[in-house]
């Protein structure tokens, strides 16, 4: 029987890049460049200060969804620098990153606040995409599924069975990240199918497939190469994600 075709999730993470009106002129070439493709879903994150103009920019296609990069727990209050869920949604978010590496290691953020992201983002209907991943000195010690199982388990402890369909995955080795060095292929298919066995015992099977996507050092030389292995339902991607024609391309790529 052939297997059912996958959904796959292009994710663009601009980190602190591209002001407003930057992000509304990427828009308007990529949005010109890079029709719908079916069975494909499109996320940006912009910076706290785009969201509004990116969110904006892509409403009417239906295949793209913009995110906050980061959130906080707290729905208001005396927070200075932070933005919460619901600030988030009101500039036009559909979700948010939570844990991404340089939150965790250039900001200090805990395993235990990761798992308080996620459960504010799903509590308000909003999608988290929960970033797990080694450190070189972990990959060294052959630790790297402990790492991302201890980092799942806190990341997403105490959810819901109905908030599933709201959770999203990336793998990203904290070594790959930004440095060019990317795993290969057949190296993080190995990790993402340690991952879904994890998401399994953790209850997400009945939901359905939770998209688990690869990041680090992504680009349109081994995007294809990477989508080819059935255990990665797409990528997320920080430097390459930041020219409009190049980002085109690799939305548009054929495992
Ligand atoms: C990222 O920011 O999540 C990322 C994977 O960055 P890069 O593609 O630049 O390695």
């Amino acid at each position: 029987m052939p297997e059912a075709a996958r959904t796959l999730v292009f994710a663009a993470n601009w980190k602190m890049h591209l002001a407003p009106d930057e992000a509304r002129s990427f828009a308007g070439i990529f949005l010109a460049s890079a029709p719908p493709v079916s069975g494909r879903t499109l996320w940006f994150f912009p910076s706290a200060v785009s969201l509004e103009a990116a969110s904006t920019a892509f409403q009417g296609r239906a295949d793209i969804r913009t995110g906050a990069q980061d959130v906080y727990w707290e729905p208001k209050g005396a927070f200075t620098g932070a933005t919460s869920t619901t600030l988030a949604r009101g500039a036009g978010a559909s979700g948010a990153l939570v844990g991404h590496s340089e939150r965790r290691h250039v900001f200090g953020e805990t395993d235990a606040e990761t798992g308080k992201k996620v459960r504010a983002l799903l509590a308000q209907g909003l999608w988290a995409m929960l970033c797990v991943g080694e450190t070189l000195a972990e990959r060294d010690a052959g630790t790297t599924l402990d790492v991302c199982i201890r980092q799942l388990r806190a990341g997403l402890e105490g959810i819901a069975a109905e908030a599933w369909p709201q959770v999203m995955i990336a793998y990203e080795p904290v070594w790959a990240i930004g440095t060019g060095r990317n795993a290969t292929p057949g190296d993080a298919a190995t990790v993402h199918r340690g991952i879904r066995d994890e998401l399994d015992r953790l209850g997400a099977r009945p939901a359905g497939r939770v998209p688990v996507l690869y990041g680090g050092s992504v680009n349109q030389g081994n995007v294809a190469s990477l989508l080819a292995e059935r255990e990665i339902d797409g990528v997320l991607v920080g430097g390459a994600s930041l020219d409009p024609v190049g980002w085109a391309r690799i939305v548009a790529t054929m495992p």
